[in-house]
């Protein structure tokens, strides 16, 4: 992944200033479309994902949530970054719920039940197919991302029970959480507008 590495090593302004776009944004709740070539356009959408997505803490990010829809995603697990160039999920199975949360409804979390195990096929960023099986955090992280290039979003399947704000830490670093409905916790992000300051 040498390429990624000096993309995001530059330092002047990339041609096209991507930011991750926030719950409200109508990308987020577009269905991504394919994408044939794996041109220079799409290998630096890549690097500018894999960038955001790090700087944000993230272990995955879609292109819908760049306010780009089409279907690339990154995800980065265990210190693996693997970009997906028209991910599909071929097959799963289990169930587990585990609890979720999304760079686009930041400090929001939940518990998703996703499948154990995966398998994914995708296009690499050489243009060339592959097959991905995957299991626990692997597998969760490419439901969500294949999710998000369909419009979906971890609040639509989440068990509203659970949903929380993660408010802060105390001093012995516990997460401090507020918990919250589905409905009050979507105004939030709309009366936000898609600022940063939420
Ligand atoms: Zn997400």
């Amino acid at each position: 992944m040498a390429a990624l590495e000096s993309l995001s090593g530059r330092r002047h302004a990339p041609a096209q200033q991507f930011k991750i776009v926030r719950y409200g944004h109508p990308a987020l709740r577009e269905n991504a479309q394919k994408v044939g070539r794996v041109t220079r356009e799409v290998k630096e959408l890549v690097a500018h994902m894999a960038e955001l997505m790090r700087a944000a803490g993230g272990l995955g990010l879609a292109a819908n949530q760049v306010g780009v829809a089409r279907r690339v995603a990154v995800v980065e697990v265990e210190g693996k970054l693997t970009p997906l160039v028209n991910p599909e999920l071929v097959s799963a199975k289990g169930s587990e719920p585990a609890e979720e949360g999304c760079l686009s409804l930041p400090r929001l979390y939940g518990m998703v039940a996703r499948p154990t195990q995966v398998v994914v096929k995708a296009r690499d960023l050489t243009g060339k197919q592959m097959k991905l099986r995957a299991e626990g955090l692997l597998a969760r992280a490419l439901c969500h991302e294949i999710d998000h290039l369909e419009g979906k979003l971890f609040v639509d399947k989440v068990d509203e029970s659970t949903l929380h704000w993660l408010v802060g830490e105390t001093t012995a670093g516990e997460p401090v959480i507020q918990p919250t409905t589905l409905e009050e916790a979507l105004k939030v992000f709309v009366a936000a507008g898609g600022r940063d300051e939420l």
